[in-house]
C-alpha cells in the first residue's frame, strides 16, 4: 500500500496534476502529500494535515535563517557580543522583518510558536540545560516577540497577545528592538551585495540528500518538489556574495537538528528535525480541531490548562491525535498509530553524503565545525 502511495506521489510530482506540462504549484504538492499522509493515518484529516504542513515549512525556515546567520558570522568573522545563539536568532529575525511580506510574518510566528511548544517543564531542568549555549526555548519565544513588537506594534501586535505579553513590556521593546536590530544592519551593512553588482565570490552546491523511506521520505520530497534549497540559495545569493564555497543541504543526520559547519563550509536540514517538526505540529493542529470542534458542539470541551491561554493555545496536553512518535535515543525512534500499530520508522539513520559532520570535534564553542 505506502509503495504504491509512494509511486502515487511520485508520479504527481515529476508530472504536475492533471495533464499540463506547468510545474505544480508549493499548494498542490503540499496538497499531494497531505493526501498520501491522511491515506496512511485515516485519524488525521486533510486540514489537520495541511495546516501542519504550511506550519512545519515555515519553522523550518526559520531554522534555515538562524543556521545562515551563523554561517554569515564566521564566514565574514563579524563581532559577537553576548552569546552567539542568542545573536543567531537576533539576525535571523533581522532579516526576516527587513521584509514584510505574509510569507516572512508565517516564518516569524511559526519559530514563536514552536518555542512555546517546545518549552518544557521547568520542573525537570537539570544543570545541563543551564550550560547550554542555547537559550530556554520560551525565552527565545519572548525575546523574539519582543524584538517583532518593539520594531511594529500593530503589524506583530496579534503574536505579543497570543504571548501575553504586557503593556509595560511591549513599550520597552521599541528600544530593545531598535538597538539589536540596528545593530547587525549595522555589522552587515560592508557585507551587503550592492544592486547590479555581478558576484565573484563563492559558488553554491545544491545537495537533497537520499531521504530514508518512510514518512522522511514524503517530507524530503516535498522539500526537493518545492525548492526549499534554492530558495534558501536565492536568499543568500540575493543578499551575500560569500567569501568561500557554500554547500547547502537536506539530509539524514542520525540526529533531530539543523547546523552550519565550518569546513568545508556547509549549511544542513536534518530530515529528522522536518519530521519531528511535522510530528509536532500535526499533534498540535489535531487538538486545536479537536478544541475547535467541541467550542463549536459545546458538549466535551477540554478543560483549560492552569497556565491559561498561552499554554492551551500552544498545546500543551492537547495530543489527542492518536498517532504518537516519540524519539527514544539519538537516532532510534518509536511510533505507533491510532490503532496501536508500530509505525514503519527508520530505525538506523545514516550520515551519507554528510562526510564528518557529526564527528566534527569541539562542537559548541568557537571556533568549532559548526554551530546548531
Ligand atoms: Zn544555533
Amino acid at each position: 500500500m505506502r509503495r504504491l502511495l509512494l509511486a502515487a506521489v511520485t508520479a504527481l510530482f515529476v508530472s504536475g496534476p492533471g495533464t499540463t506540462s506547468e510545474a505544480a504549484t508549493d499548494d498542490e504538492i503540499a496538497r499531494a502529500v497531505a493526501e498520501v499522509i491522511v491515506e496512511e493515518f485515516p485519524d488525521l484529516t486533510l486540514d489537520v494535515v495541511g495546516r501542519a504542513l504550511r506550519k512545519t515549512w515555515a519553522s523550518i525556515q526559520f531554522i534555515m535563517y538562524h543556521e545562515i546567520a551563523h554561517m554569515l558570522i564566521h564566514e565574514y568573522q563579524l563581532p559577537v557580543l553576548g552569546w552567539e545563539e542568542d545573536a543567531a536568532d537576533t539576525l535571523a529575525v533581522a532579516m526576516l522583518v527587513g521584509n514584510e511580506t505574509d510569507e516572512n510574518y508565517e516564518t516569524l510566528y511559526a519559530a514563536i510558536q514552536d518555542w512555546a511548544i517546545n518549552r518544557g517543564d521547568p520542573a525537570t531542568l537539570t544543570d545541563a540545560h543551564f550550560y547550554d549555549e542555547h537559550s530556554f526555548n520560551l525565552q527565545r519565544a519572548y525575546h523574539a516577540t519582543c524584538l517583532l513588537v518593539g520594531r511594529n506594534g500593530e503589524r506583530y501586535g496579534p503574536i505579543a497577545d497570543i504571548m501575553q505579553m504586557p503593556d509595560d513590556r511591549r513599550e520597552k521593546c521599541v528600544h530593545i528592538s531598535e538597538r539589536a536590530l540596528d545593530g547587525w544592519r549595522a555589522v552587515l551593512k560592508p557585507h551587503l551585495l550592492p544592486r547590479d553588482v555581478p558576484r565573484t565570490g563563492g559558488a553554491f552546491a545544491l545537495n537533497y540528500v537520499q531521504p530514508e523511506p518512510g514518512m522522511t521520505y514524503l517530507l524530503g520530497q516535498m522539500l526537493m518538489e518545492m525548492k526549499f534549497l534554492e530558495k534558501v540559495e536565492a536568499l543568500i545569493a540575493g543578499n551575500f556574495d560569500l567569501p568561500r564555497d557554500l554547500q547547502i543541504a537536506t539530509a539524514p543526520c542520525g540526529t533531530v537538528n539543523a547546523f552550519y559547519r565550518r569546513d568545508p563550509p556547509a549549511i544542513v536540514m536534518c530530515y529528522e528535525m522536518v519530521f519531528a517538526k511535522f510530528s509536532q505540529f500535526t499533534n498540535y493542529e489535531t487538538g486545536l480541531a479537536a478544541r475547535e470542534e467541541a467550542d463549536r458542539t459545546d458538549a466535551t470541551k477540554p478543560p483549560e490548562t492552569e497556565t491559561g491561554a498561552a499554554q492551551s493555545r500552544f498545546g500543551g496536553a492537547v495530543d489527542q491525535s492518536g498517532w504518537s512518535i516519540t524519539v527514544t535515543s539519538e537516532g532510534e525512534w518509536a511510533g505507533r498509530d491510532a490503532s496501536g500499530n508500530e509505525l514503519r520508522m527508520p530505525s538506523t539513520l545514516t550520515t551519507k553524503g554528510l562526510d564528518n559532520a557529526r564527528r566534527c570535534p569541539g562542537r559548541g564553542t568557537w571556533p568549532n565545525c559548526f554551530s546548531d
